[in-house]
């Protein structure tokens, strides 16, 4: 018999992961994986569904990132306000960060789909760096490690051992939940025992974990979250770890 716990990651795995959902509306394999390294690039401060839905929003007036003119900074600004992101501490980035990503494509003739088949996962990982934003005060570069797994999901890369799993909002409530969270830990130290957990939760394929614990008990829209996607709360077999399905269903 699955135990709980696999059940409920066997199910989420089936869930899209939102950023490469928007990516995927994108015309063309290249333009689809700028959309996805921008959803990374932004990824910072913001609730998953807030990310995904300014990005939804910069797509009704911008097909290709890359593409010249580069997208207005009146035509972000607008986005931002019209999903009110104005408290978004990355808010007065964004424009710079789309530009980024957008050079960082037309730099490589945009086609992004033969660079990441040319390139092994740690040239990617050194080249993402040159984006605005993406991780250049940080030794681990969370946002590349999400660009990295996100982008199997497009696209081969090139040999080369893949970096460990990302950590994400909802892994860290899990770990709060089940008391491994160490708040003393630094941030290598907890990139590794999330890394741990993943494995320890589904030992097949860690990554399942980790792409299921993005949505536990991430916020979706007032009372709701992602999780109740997977599994409504009265039949969520990991609601035992949950404090938040208890208060929907009080
Ligand atoms: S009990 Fe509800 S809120 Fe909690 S993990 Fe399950 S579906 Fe999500």
């Amino acid at each position: 018999m699955t135990d709980p716990v696999s059940e409920w990651i066997l199910k989420a795995s089936q869930l899209k992961d939102p950023l490469a959902e928007v990516a995927d509306k994108a015309e063309n394999l290249p333009v689809k994986i700028s959309w996805l390294l921008l959803g990374c690039a932004l990824q910072q401060g913001i609730k998953l569904a807030e990310l995904q839905n300014f990005l939804l929003e910069l797509q009704k007036n911008i097909n290709d990132v890359a593409e010249l003119p580069a997208p207005a900074e009146d035509l972000i600004l607008n986005a931002i306000s019209k999903c009110e992101l104005k408290d978004w501490n990355l808010a007065p980035q964004v424009a710079g960060i789309i530009w980024s990503v957008g050079r960082f494509a037309r730099i490589r003739k945009n086609r992004l789909d033969l660079w990441a088949k040319n390139h092994s996962p740690s040239d990617i990982w050194r080249e993402c760096s040159e984006i605005f934003y993406m991780g250049r005060t940080s030794a681990l570069r969370p946002k590349i490690l999400n660009f990295l797994h996100r982008l199997k999901i497009f696209s081969q890369m090139g040999a080369g051992a893949l970096p460990p799993l990302p950590s994400s909002a909802g892994a860290r409530r899990w770990l709060i939940q089940t008391k491994v969270y160490d708040p003393e830990e630094n941030p290598k130290e907890k990139l590794r025992t999330v890394n741990s957990i993943y494995k320890e939760l589904f030992p097949k394929k860690p990554a399942f974990a980790c792409h299921a614990l993005q949505f536990f008990a991430e916020p979706l829209k007032g009372n709701a979250y992602f999780c109740q996607k997977i599994f409504p709360c009265n039949a969520c077999p990991i609601a035992e770890y949950c404090r938040w399905g208890a208060s929907i269903s009080t």
